[in-house]
Formats: C-alpha cells, sequence, structure tokens
C-alpha cells in the first residue's frame, strides 16, 4: 500500500513543517516523493487520494486552531465516503494541550518536537501497517538533533537555522521554554551542514532562530561575546555576508552588558533595526511574568543599541489578565521618554493565554479607551506599530477553542 502524506503548510507553521520534513529526510526516505503541501482546504482536498493510504498533517498554534480546526472540519465532511484518511496534528498546541486536538476529532497528536517520532512512525506505518497504540504520541527531541542540522528544503523553503532550541529563562507566558527543561544547541558539525545546503541552494539572506540573540554558543560553551564573533567569522569565511540578527527570529533579550555585543554586530550584519523584546516597561510587570530583567537593562539596551547605530524595536505586550490601567499608561509615557532619546519604535502585542503555560487558563484584560487613543497617537506619528487590534480577535478565538475542547 501506498502512503500519501500531505502537509497543510500555512506560513506561520512553515519551520514546523521543514523540521519534520528534515527528520523524514534522515530516518524514512521512501516517504520523501511521497509528501505534498496544500496551502488551502481546496488544495488538501485535491491532493487526497481514492486509492492510497492518506495521511493529512497539520501543524497547530494555540494562535491558529480556530482556523486550522476549520479547515480540518470541511475537509473531514467533505472527504467523508473515503476511509483512507488519517488526519494528524502536531506543533506548539499540541505540545500544551494534546486531549484538546483530540477532543476535536484529530486522529493522532504528536506532542513535543517530533521530527524523529514522526518518521519512525511513517516507517513502522510503512513497514508494517501499524497506528499507535495510543492516540497522544508525546515525543522527545531526537538525539540527533544536536549534530544534524534538519533543514531541508520544503515546498520550496528552506528554514532559518535553529541554532538554540528551549530557553533557559521561564517566562511564564511563553511556550518555548516549556518544551525543554534546558537549551540545547547544534554543533559546529550540524551548522556547517545547513551552511553547505544553504550555500548549495543558491540562498543569500541568512537568518538564525535564537530566543536571545545575544545568548548563543559557537565555539565558547557559556554566554560570551565571542560566540557571536566567532560564528559571523566563520560565516564570512564561507561566503556569507548578508547577515540579518537582532531580529525575528532572534531578537535581543535586554541585559545590562550588550553594548559589547552591539559592537561586534554592528562590523558583520546588514541590518540596521533591532528588536528589544522588553515586554513591558513596568518593574512589577517584568517581575510578575518572570522576565529576568528590570526596566533599567532595557534602557541600557536601547542605549547600546543607539551607540552602534541601531534603530530599536521595542516589543511590548498589553492585556494581561490582572493589568490596570494605570499601568498602561504608565508604560506608554516612559516609552514616550526613552524614545525622545533612542530612535525607536513601540511594537505592541496583546496578550495571548497560550497552551501549556502557566497564564493559559486566564482571560486576557481589555485595553481602556485612554490607552486606545493613545496607541492610536502613537502609530500616526510612526512611534508604534502591531497588533492590538487583531489581538482581541485572536483571543477571543483561543477562549472559544479552549472552552469547547479543553476539558
Ligand atoms: S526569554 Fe523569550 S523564549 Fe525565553 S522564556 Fe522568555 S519569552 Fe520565552
Amino acid at each position: 500500500m501506498r502512503y500519501n502524506l500531505i502537509f497543510y503548510f500555512p506560513n506561520e507553521c512553515r519551520n514546523s513543517i521543514a523540521a519534520l520534513f528534515g527528520g523524514i529526510t534522515y530516518f524514512c526516505e521512501e516517504v520523501v516523493s511521497n509528501v505534498r503541501y496544500a496551502a488551502t482546504k481546496g488544495e488538501i482536498i485535491k491532493n487526497i487520494s481514492t486509492t492510497d493510504i492518506n495521511l493529512v498533517a497539520f501543524s497547530i498554534t494555540t494562535v491558529n486552531f480556530y482556523d486550522v480546526y476549520n479547515i480540518f472540519s470541511y475537509v473531514k465532511k467533505e472527504i467523508r465516503y473515503n476511509e483512507k484518511v488519517i488526519f494528524i496534528a502536531g506543533g506548539p498546541h499540541a505540545d500544551g494541550d494534546p486531549n484538546s486536538i483530540i477532543n476535536a476529532g484529530f486522529d493522532f497528536v504528536f506532542s513535543g518536537y517530533s521530527e524523529e517520532s514522526f518518521a519512525l512512525f511513517l516507517n513502522k506505518l510503512i513497514n508494517t501497517g501499524a497506528l499507535p497504540t495510543n492516540n497522544i504520541v508525546i515525543s522527545e527531541t531526537s538525539l540527533l538533533w544536536r549534530s544534524k542540522s534538519f533543514a531541508k528544503l520544503t515546498n520550496n523553503y528552506f528554514p532559518p537555522l535553529e541554532i538554540q532550541r528551549g530557553c533557559r529563562y521561564r517566562c511564564n507566558y511563553c511556550q518555548s521554554c516549556k518544551r525543554l527543561s534546558r537549551p540545547i544547541y547544534k554543533s559546529k558539525e550540524a551548522i556547517d551542514e545547513y551552511v553547505d545546503e544553504f550555500m548549495r541552494l543558491g540562498f543569500k539572506r541568512f537568518s538564525i532562530i535564537s530566543p536571545d540573540a545575544f545568548d548563543i554558543r559557537f565555539s565558547v560553551d557559556e554566554r560570551s561575546p565571542e560566540n557571536i564573533m566567532t560564528m559571523f567569522e566563520y560565516l564570512k569565511s564561507r561566503g556569507i555576508d548578508n547577515i540579518e540578527y537582532g531580529q525575528f527570529p532572534s531578537e535581543v533579550r535586554p541585559g545590562a552588558d550588550t553594548e559589547v555585543y552591539f559592537a561586534i554586530l554592528s562590523r558583520y550584519t546588514k541590518n540596521r533595526k533591532i528588536v528589544i523584546g522588553a515586554q513591558s516597561l513596568s518593574d512589577e510587570r517584568l517581575k510578575k511574568i518572570n522576565r529576568g530583567h528590570t526596566v533599567s537593562e532595557i534602557e541600557a539596551t536601547m542605549e547600546a543599541a543607539y551607540k552602534y547605530g541601531y534603530y530599536s524595536i521595542v516589543d511590548i505586550i498589553f492585556g494581561f489578565p490582572d493589568e490596570t490601567v494605570d499601568e498602561r499608561l504608565w508604560t506608554l509615557s516612559k516609552f514616550k521618554e526613552l524614545c525622545k532619546r533612542y530612535p525607536s519604535r513601540l511594537h505592541v502585542h496583546y496578550f495571548l493565554p497560550l497552551a501549556g503555560t502557566e497564564l493559559y487558563k486566564t482571560t486576557p484584560s481589555s485595553l481602556d479607551k485612554e490607552t486606545l487613543k493613545l496607541l492610536d497617537g502613537l502609530e500616526k506619528d510612526g512611534r508604534a506599530k502591531g497588533w492590538w487590534r487583531e489581538g482581541k480577535k485572536m483571543v477571543d478565538k483561543i477562549i472559544r477553542m479552549r472552552d469547547t475542547f479543553s476539558k
């Protein structure tokens, strides 16, 4: 029997699917030619075969769960007479709340980093026809993750280098730190493999995934400016000079020691905008959400960025459950003060209760009129940008799914 694997491939899930495809190329090569990608529900249906067994796979985030569920339900209804279809899901939401996905009607959920376990599941299915006995498959990151790059061209997309997995901080709203108890880092040999593939495919713009741009490992096994300097030197020696760093997906975490890092960054990178993950300009809030840095460290980071010619994009989050109007007004007035000294823009995100975090079962607060008015004013003069309007809609979808399927 032939197996047809169809990945639903929206932009926000490209990196997760690329890692799974990397695993398939290492552990289950015979499936590679049977992989299909679909950007819409119509494309999923078009790719479903009536003769082969179809595995339709979705990567689910807490934010896209509502939309993926609607697509999945539509496809399931449309192909109801085809018994050869198995619906599979994974992704960050599956790590935090796998039961909700089973309750929503998916056949199997892979919870945890699944690049190896998913490929091994495919292997077993092909060789024996056996499906897992439990519909929730708990996976751990592959033991080979450090020594292999797991980055392959996937649906014409080549992912950034995931140099670090997990995070040593424990912010209580964040899913990234929940998947591993401590961070792990790619080995030099895996980075070599990544760069070989990057060069072979002819890509030019190089980017890296890391929760803290300045806390990577390359030549030294601790936080050190030497790591970013030796990494940039290495990339340069491999002919890579179009490097974007210190912005999504490798933002700068505020700290008192960032000046020396900016000094290095300014010598190697093309971008002159950096993203600082401040999250709030209130020390009380930073403490409550367990950020592990202070407002004065945010200020020191903006100052260091400015000294080396960087424009700061300052990420903050509004809408925490117990947030007050005064707290929001304080953060906005503090930013106005900082932005007079350091060229910068505020990037406003809405707090989202993500599955698996301490705050999953909480309800975000709504933004008050005064804050909205100030944000509109800042937006008009170019000092703020963000998703505070869309954020409310996202929250409504998350709560709807949580109330329906998370039991
Ligand atoms: S520093 Fe960033 S990645 Fe790490 S726990 Fe906090 S929000 Fe998550």
